[in-house]
């Protein structure tokens, strides 16, 4: 048999290195190291002083994007600081993850952005993650302090509802940037799908760029629009085929499931 060597770009965050990538059971795998800091600061008696690192035996394996359609995980070896002074051991923070997830910051951006548009299941099954996952990732996603460049150009954007915990009744609104339409790019979240929520998003651009924007496109709620055509002097609601599309297939959905019931 013939054997031949393929190459594949990848983007990595700065101060990650690859260190070897196998596959397993059809998810890639990347062993990755990150750059650590030089100094640190102890958690327990405050010193700080030159990193006395060493690392841990274990392999933590976290989730990353997806890769030519199937999932890819992260392996490495967490990073300890043992204090000098008080001889205290603790983890040196990871660049690519926030603590005690298992799964990197880009996969939560990703994960956001599959969200538009989609329920909660659907994007949990797209990802091969529970539906408690979305949920979780939202949730920190929410969390989030987003600040919009005042330099920034905006002159389309898209207002989405997000519903999570259907049966409790927990909303979401995203504002996005659909100014370069082929790369939507997420700009606020907040809770809720009322008027407040959408005016918190809106909030975060300046009256320049709120004056600036041509047209939005938005989820068919009777809010969206209504505070649109308040604070977007120059914009004007774009029929999309996209949500008018979602819409339909909730209709069709919704006839199937009576077909069922009656047949
Ligand atoms: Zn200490």
């Amino acid at each position: 048999m013939n054997s031949i060597a393929v190459e594949i770009e990848m983007d990595f965050p700065d101060g990650v290195t690859v260190r070897g990538y196998e596959r397993h059971r059809g998810a890639h795998v990347f062993e990755v190291a990150f750059a650590t800091p030089e100094r640190c600061v102890c958690p327990k008696c405050k010193h700080e002083g030159p990193a006395q690192l060493r690392e841990k035996q274990e392999m933590l394996a976290i989730r990353d994007l997806d890769l030519l359609g199937s999932p890819s995980f992260w392996t490495y070896q967490p990073v300890l600081h043992q204090c000098p002074r008080c001889r205290q051991r603790t983890q040196v923070p990871t660049p690519f993850k926030r603590p005690h997830v298992m799964y990197t910051y880009r996969f939560e951006q990703c994960v956001l952005e599959q969200l538009v548009g989609s329920s909660v299941e659907d994007v949990a099954r797209r990802l091969s993650i529970s539906a408690e996952t979305v949920e979780h990732i939202l949730e920190l996603q929410l969390a989030v302090e987003r600040t919009i460049s005042p330099e920034r150009v905006i002159t389309s954007i898209g207002l989405d509802e997000l519903s999570l915990k259907k049966r409790h009744k927990l909303y979401a609104t995203i504002l996005s940037d659909l100014t370069d339409p082929e790369h939507p790019q997420i700009l606020a979240v907040a809770k809720g799908r009322d008027r407040a929520a959408t005016e918190a998003c809106l909030a975060k651009l300046t009256p320049e760029q709120r004056a600036q924007i041509r047209s939005h496109r938005t989820d068919m709620s009777a809010v969206y629009p209504e505070v649109c055509r308040a604070r977007l002097p120059n914009s004007q609601l774009v029929v999309d085929r996209f949500h008018v599309a979602k819409q339909l297939g909730e209709i069709v959905d919704r006839v199937r499931k009576k077909h069922a019931l009656t047949s």
